[in-house]
């Protein structure tokens, strides 16, 4: 798989990522599986991972400012 930034090589690895699921709330996906640019600092997330994420996020409450969720793959 190759950077559609710069042509560089993704490689899988693991990430925090942070995601906003309200005007004041921020859920953080720790060890969620990404590919990461070697070259420069683009990644990008399979489907698959993503519909996981959709999932976890819809369990979160909402009204809660800071949730840290590992990502259970
Ligand atoms: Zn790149």
């Amino acid at each position: 798989m190759k950077c559609h930034v710069c042509g560089g090589g993704m490689q899988s690895t693991q990430s925090d990522m942070p995601f906003k699921t309200g005007p004041h709330s921020i859920v953080i996906l720790k060890e969620m599986p990404v590919f990461q640019c070697s070259n420069c600092q683009e990644f990008l997330v399979e489907d698959a991972v993503m519909e996981q994420v959709e999932n976890i996020l819809a369990n979160t409450d909402q009204g809660t400012e800071l949730e840290i969720v590992r990502f259970a793959a």
